[in-house]
Formats: structure tokens, C-alpha cells, sequence
């Protein structure tokens, strides 16, 4: 027997060698369920499972990689090559590319991120003179996603009177219409966003029995990490390509279903024993991860819920260091003691950085955190937050390579046409946008084909103008035969793009073009990889990796892809939501404060404020040595200084695991219950806003990017979004 499997427990053995049954294992946190997948897989190849009938479903890219890894580590890399392994959106984004055709999309299709799809449902409410008041554009952005996700197209939504009724009662009944249009459009574009990537494969599925049929006969394993917070449309996907093989292995906590505010449901779990009858349960009960106070603490925390299903969970390391707690009278305080904390831990138990990690409830409490931290020193890394792909000059290019790729795209086309300022102002593009409408063309379409005349354009504007779709027109002609990285530089020299910054001269400008160099050499990482990975397999199919390609890879890479290996030893700082699955020696969980964790929106009723403790959970159980919970009684939000009160999940640990330095009666539960407590603006003493008015903003080159954009997406958004109107409202998300 390998000897992987022999460190394996019993119960952790079991569920990996039988692995030609159904199988569901639900354990709590810390517990190896990741570990069996992994163990699994491998186990599977080496009984001669030919890799690519296996489909591996991870929660973020960077899980797959590193599951793909192990397994490497475990047999051969080259073993691991041909796995279908990655998030949903990446592996059925792929086929989609395949399938384009038969759903009507070019197979160059452009993916939408969540700044996309909102700014395209902007201009939808502005060309329907609608009010953004009513129809505010996240709102609308989150209902269409979560409509989506729930298999829910324009048509049935229409057709269903009580989703008509209760627009009609949030007096906005022109939703559907909005919808409609938003998903004609993207459809004119050759677009999708996020949500479109997994309803698009369920359409593929459900109107093309034959092609189903292949890609049921191919995967004759799917396995599924963090089952928990899947998604309607997602199980949909699972049970469809399961139904010929019916071997679908899923490993899940309900105790860590944190996404229900974007569509995911436990219920999932509870289906599985239905959907597949003849389903092996394992039970793993022994943490791994956590000394027995970071169990026994959390086990305390989350049986306050009351929807969960009933597991044991033990830990036999040591019992280790209590819970330690921190109070502060302001957020900057509370910073500031949190960096001292972790230097005096790093310097006494000897740790690196990278073993330490503070978790927050929302985006927001970073800045405090990355001042304090700065001023000792300490390296730091920040995922979430303004990403990479989100600055400026990124999406400028990446819309450049979008409509090159894509003609069709008017999205990029509107972005780049004057960018960088070209002479041609809107009273031009709206001409073209006249034109190009009458004739039912694409923007891009139109000024490569109309004369000046056709779109009522005077000389000067009209020269502009086709000097531009001359510019795209050859860029354009050049994808059959360039490197993907060649026509990527071209891009970027000939729109004009680096020349501008160059001639800047500002530290914005400067920062700028770094970050257009560091995409340009990822286009060229990208494609040496895919070669070497060509190469090794034999396959000689991927001689020339194509811009089209490339692009579509980055469309789904998050903060946590593309790690440096320079950037590793740092503290991580991230949301609790963008901690799920990872694990530290020691953990900092700040800001536990009633209406900021649990956190305002999830007050008064029980259902949210599940979810929190469960997202409570989740950051307690990422801890292997220690955690460090700290709160502060006042802290500043929308620019005001508000008073605090100790969360409540603070007051719900038992005692005997805290390390409480100060009267421990402040951490008794709120009174009133769920009631929000009262939300004091601050009036009183007078020194904190004069003391926090002086602070900086460091944004910018200060923070360390990462080539990412789970922010855009929402989906390591640490904040509930916006109520869009169903009981949980979804963000325009998906971690890919
Ligand atoms: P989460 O619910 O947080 O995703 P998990 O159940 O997926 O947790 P893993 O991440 O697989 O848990 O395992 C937690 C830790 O315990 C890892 O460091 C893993 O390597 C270790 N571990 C798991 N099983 C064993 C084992 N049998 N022997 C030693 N270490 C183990
Ligand atoms: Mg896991």
C-alpha cells in the first residue's frame, strides 16, 4: 500500500479506496476532507483511472493548483495533466468554448466580471430613462445573477406571476424588461458574465441530449470539493453529467455554508442521499488541523445553531494556548495592538510571516490594519480589495484585447474608442451607435464597413474614426499567425496605450506601466506554461498559444493565482469569506463587534445570523496553534465615529478556552436579543475625529496587488450585497 494511504485514518481510508461508488462525506472543519479528494484522485490513477475521465471541482483556482500538486508530489506531475481540475467556472467555460457554436456564440466568446455586467446595466437603465434611484444598478445586477443562478431566464421570469407580483410591490416592474435587454445584449456582444457560464451549460445540456451524452460518457468521476456552498445551477450541472455513472464523489460542511446570500444551499447536501440512493457516508470525526481548544471552542460556537446536522468532531494534538482577546477603545487602537501582538508572536514561537493571517468581515477594516502594520515593519499581503484587473490601465488593455479578439464586443469597443483620448467624443459614438443599430451590426462592425456618410460623420471625425477600426481591423488580422504575448505587446504599443503613460512622467503614470509589463509577461508565463505542458504530453496541437486563448484564461484568475514566490513571506489579510479551505499557525479575527461581525444586515433575523456564526466558524477553524479575536468600542464608518458593542459569538465561547485581559462582563450577549443595537454617532469626546481625521488613505502602489479580481466579483466580498429582492440576495459572483 502507498504510503499516503497508510497515513490516512481509517475513516479517511475508506472513503478514498472505495472510490467506484456515490459517495458523500460531510465532516467538520480541519478534518481532511480536502486531503481525501487529493488521496482519492490519486489512489484512482494509480488503479489505472484514466485522468481525463475524472472532473475535479475546486472552489477557487488556486485549490485546484495546489491539489494538482500534491497529487504530482504523490505519483508524477505529467499524471496529473490530463484531469479535468478546476473551479466550475473555469473547467465549463471551457467546454462552452468548445460548444460556442451550438448556443450561437462565437467560441471567442468575451467573459463578463461583475464591473462589466453592472456598467452594462447602467446604460440599460439610462437608454430605457429609467430612474437609478428605483432601479439601482447593483440591485438590479444582483437579482439578474441570482435569477441566473437559479436556472431562471427572461422567459420564465416572465412567465412567473409571483416574481411579476413582487416586482410590482418593489415598484419596479420594468425588471424583467431590463433583463431581457441585458441578456439580449450580452448575446449581441458575445458575452457572457460569470452566472451565464454555468446557466449557458445547463442550456447546452438540457437542448443537446447528444452532446450531454459525450461529456457523461467522459467523466466517469466527478468529484466535488466544498460542496456547501454550491449553487442551484451547479447542482443542476453535477446531477445532469452524473446521471450515466452516477459516481460523484462530494466533500462538504454545513457548518461552513457561507455563500447562501448568492444562491448556495445546504440543501444540496440533504439532496445528495435522494439523488443518489445507493451513496456511501464516511464520517470523519478527527481534526487534524487544530489544537483541542480551537476545536472545542468552535464545536461551542456553532452548536448555538440550530440547522445543522449533528457531527462529532475531536482533536488529539495538544490542548494548546487559549483563546487570546483583545479589546481596544478605537479601531486604530485595535490595529495597532494587533500588530504588536503578532510581532512578539513571530519573534517568540519563531514563526515565519506567512504562518499568520487576520481575517475581517469587511474590505473596509484593511486600511487601519495596513497602517499599523506598515509602521513595524511587518510584510503584509492583501487579497481582495481593488485587484489587479481592476485598475484602470488593465481594463483599458484587456478591452483592446477583448475587441480585438471579439469584434462583436460594443462593451470594449465603447471602453477603448477614445482611450486614450483620440478626438472622438460622444456625439460621434452615439452616431456610430445609430448606425450600427439601424443595421443591426456590431459597433465595430459598423465603422469597418459604413462610410463616413453612412454614419453622418464629418471629415475630420469620420478620419478618426477609421484610422481606429483600421488599427483594430489589422491588430485583428494579426491573431492567426502571432504569439499570443507578440500581439498582446503590439496592442498596447499601437492603441497608444504605454505611449501616453510613457509621456507622463507622474508615479501614477510610472505604476501604470509596470502593471501593463507585469500583464504582458503574464501572457508570456502563460504561454510558455501551456507549451511546456504541451510538450510533456506529448501533444503537439499547442504549438502557438492564441491571444483568444490567453484571454480567456484571465478572465477567471483571481487574487490568489500567479503567487510570487518573493511575495510568500508575508501576513496574509484577507476576508473571512476568502479564507475558506486554507488553514495558518495563527489567526487574528478582528473586528468582532455586533452589526460589523455578526454583521448589520444579518441582525434580526435568525437565518442571516446563522450564516455568521457559520462565517464564524469558518475563521475560528482556519487557526492550527492559536487565534487572537480582537474588538474595538469604537470605530469609525461612513466617516463617523460609532460606538461598539463586543459581538455576540464572542460571549457564546465557552470561558474556559478565553484569554480574556480585561473585566470579562463586557462580553456578555447584547440585551434585547437580535434587536440591533443601538448605533451611536459619535458626539461626545471630542479627540477621536480630529485624531482619525488626519489619517491617510494608502492605496496605490503601497498595497501589494495581486493579479486578481475576486473583489469585482464579489465573491470574496466580505459584505453581504444588496438585497436584490429574493430572500438571499446574490452578488455577481463566483470564485473561478
Ligand atoms: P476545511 O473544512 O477547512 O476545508 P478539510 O476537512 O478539507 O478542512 P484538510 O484541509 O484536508 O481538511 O486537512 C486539514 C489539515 O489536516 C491539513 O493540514 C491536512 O494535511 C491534515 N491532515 C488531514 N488528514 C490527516 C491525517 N490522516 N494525518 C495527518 N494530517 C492530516
Ligand atoms: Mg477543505
Amino acid at each position: 500500500m502507498s504510503e499516503y494511504i497508510q497515513k490516512l485514518n481509517d475513516a479517511q481510508r475508506e472513503a478514498v479506496v472505495n472510490f467506484r461508488c456515490p459517495s458523500l462525506i460531510v465532516a467538520g472543519a480541519g478534518s481532511g476532507k480536502t486531503r481525501v479528494l487529493t488521496c482519492r484522485i490519486a489512489y484512482m490513477l494509480e488503479q489505472g483511472v484514466a485522468p481525463d475521465t475524472i472532473l475535479a471541482l475546486t472552489f477557487t483556482n488556486k485549490a485546484a493548483a495546489e491539489m494538482r500538486e500534491r497529487i504530482g508530489q504523490l505519483l508524477s506531475p505529467q499524471a496529473t495533466r490530463r484531469i479535468w481540475m478546476g473551479t466550475f467556472h473555469s473547467l465549463f467555460s471551457r467546454i462552452l468554448r468548445a460548444e460556442a457554436d451550438k448556443l450561437g456564440y462565437p467560441s471567442s466568446y468575451t467573459i463578463y466580471d461583475a464591473s462589466d455586467a453592472r456598467n452594462l446595466v447602467k446604460q440599460i437603465i439610462r437608454e430605457m430613462n429609467l430612474s437609478d434611484e428605483t432601479y439601482k444598478p447593483g440591485d438590479i445586477a444582483a437579482r439578474i445573477s441570482l435569477a441566473k443562478n437559479n436556472l431562471i431566464t427572461p422567459g420564465a421570469y416572465e412567465a412567473n406571476a409571483s416574481l411579476q407580483a413582487e416586482d410590482r410591490e418593489r415598484r419596479r416592474p420594468q425588471f424583467v424588461d431590463i433583463y431581457k435587454l441585458y441578456v439580449q445584449k450580452c448575446r449581441q456582444n458575445g458575452a457572457m458574465d460569470f452566472d451565464d457560464l454555468l446557466l449557458n451549460t445547463n442550456i447546452l445540456f438540457k437542448d443537446f441530449p447528444d452532446v450531454l451524452a459525450r461529456y457523461q460518457a467522459q467523466f466517469r468521476y466527478i468529484l466535488v470539493d466544498e460542496y456547501q456552498d454550491t449553487n442551484f445551477a451547479q447542482y443542476v450541472i453535477i446531477r445532469r453529467l452524473a446521471e450515466q455513472h452516477s459516481n460523484v464523489c462530494v466533500v462538504g460542511d454545513d457548518a461552513q455554508s457561507i455563500y447562501s446570500f448568492r444562491g448556495a444551499k445546504i440543501e444540496n447536501i440533504l439532496r445528495f442521499r435522494n439523488d443518489f440512493p445507493d451513496a456511501r457516508i464516511f464520517k470523519l470525526e478527527q481534526n487534524y488541523r487544530s489544537t483541542q481548544t480551537i476545536v472545542d471552542a468552535a464545536n461551542s460556537i456553532i452548536e448555538k445553531n440550530t440547522k445543522q446536522i449533528r457531527k462529532r468532531s475531536f482533536s488529539t494534538a495538544e490542548q494548546g494556548e487559549k483563546i487570546k482577546v483583545i479589546k481596544a477603545y478605537t479601531d486604530k487602537e485595535e490595529a495597532i495592538l494587533i500588530a504588536g501582538d503578532i510581532a512578539s508572536t513571530v519573534r517568540e514561537k519563531d514563526l515565519s510571516y506567512s504562518e499568520i493571517a487576520i481575517l475581517y468581515r469587511t474590505n473596509a477594516q484593511s486600511r487601519s490594519l495596513e497602517e499599523s502594520l506598515r509602521g513595524r515593519n511587518i510584510p503584509y499581503k492583501i487579497y481582495g480589495g481593488v485587484s489587479f484587473y481592476q485598475r484602470k490601465e488593465i481594463k483599458d488593455l484587456l478591452a483592446y484585447v477583448r475587441l480585438v479578439v471579439n469584434p462583436k464586443d460594443d462593451e470594449a469597443f465603447r471602453r477603448v474608442i477614445n482611450t486614450p483620448a483620440r478626438g472622438i467624443g460622444d456625439v460621434t459614438v452615439n452616431r456610430i451607435a445609430a448606425a450600427a443599430a439601424e443595421r443591426n451590426l456590431s459597433l465595430w462592425e459598423a465603422v469597418s464597413t459604413l462610410s463616413s456618410d453612412d454614419m453622418e460623420m464629418k471629415g475630420a471625425a469620420g478620419k478618426k474614426v477609421t484610422a481606429f477600426a483600421g488599427m483594430i481591423g489589422e491588430l485583428s488580422g494579426m491573431r492567426a499567425t502571432a504569439e499570443a504575448y507578440e500581439l498582446g505587446l503590439e496592442i498596447a504599443v499601437r492603441s497608444g496605450i504605454i505611449g501616453t503613460y510613457k509621456m507622463q512622467q507622474t508615479p501614477e503614470a510610472v505604476s501604470a506601466l509596470e502593471n501593463i509589463e507585469e500583464l504582458i509577461n503574464s501572457v508570456r508565463a502563460y504561454t510558455d506554461e501551456q507549451k511546456r505542458i504541451a510538450a510533456e504530453s506529448g501533444d503537439d496541437a499547442q504549438a502557438r498559444v492564441t491571444l483568444d486563448e490567453w484571454l480567456q484564461n484571465v478572465a477567471l484568475l483571481t487574487d490568489m493565482d500567479n503567487e510570487k514566490p518573493e511575495e510568500r513571506n508575508k501576513v496574509t489579510m484577507m476576508t473571512v469569506h476568502g479564507a475558506k479551505g486554507l488553514e495558518f499557525e495563527y489567526v487574528y479575527v478582528a473586528g468582532l463587534e455586533e452589526n460589523l461581525f455578526p454583521s448589520m444586515m444579518s441582525l434580526g433575523n435568525e437565518e442571516g445570523l446563522e450564516e455568521e456564526r457559520r462565517l464564524f466558524y469558518v475563521a475560528l477553524t482556519r487557526a492550527k496553534r492559536g487565534a487572537v479575536l480582537s474588538f474595538a468600542e469604537s470605530r469609525f464608518k461612513w466617516g463617523e465615529m460609532t460606538f461598539c458593542r463586543p459581538s455576540r459569538f464572542l460571549g457564546e465561547i465557552d470561558p474556559k478556552f478565553l484569554d480574556i485581559q480585561f473585566d470579562a462582563d463586557d462580553l456578555s450577549a447584547p440585551e434585547g436579543g437580535n434587536d440591533a443595537p443601538v448605533r451611536t454617532a459619535y458626539g461626545g469626546r471630542g479627540g477621536y475625529r480630529k485624531q482619525e481625521a488626519g489619517r491617510k488613505d494608502y492605496t496605490g502602489n503601497a498595497r501589494t496587488y495581486y493579479s486578481g479580481r475576486e473583489q469585482s466579483r464579489g465573491e470574496r466580498s466580505s459584505e453581504r450585497p444588496a438585497q436584490g429582492g429574493f430572500r438571499h440576495a446574490a452578488a455577481p459572483v463566483r470564485e473561478m
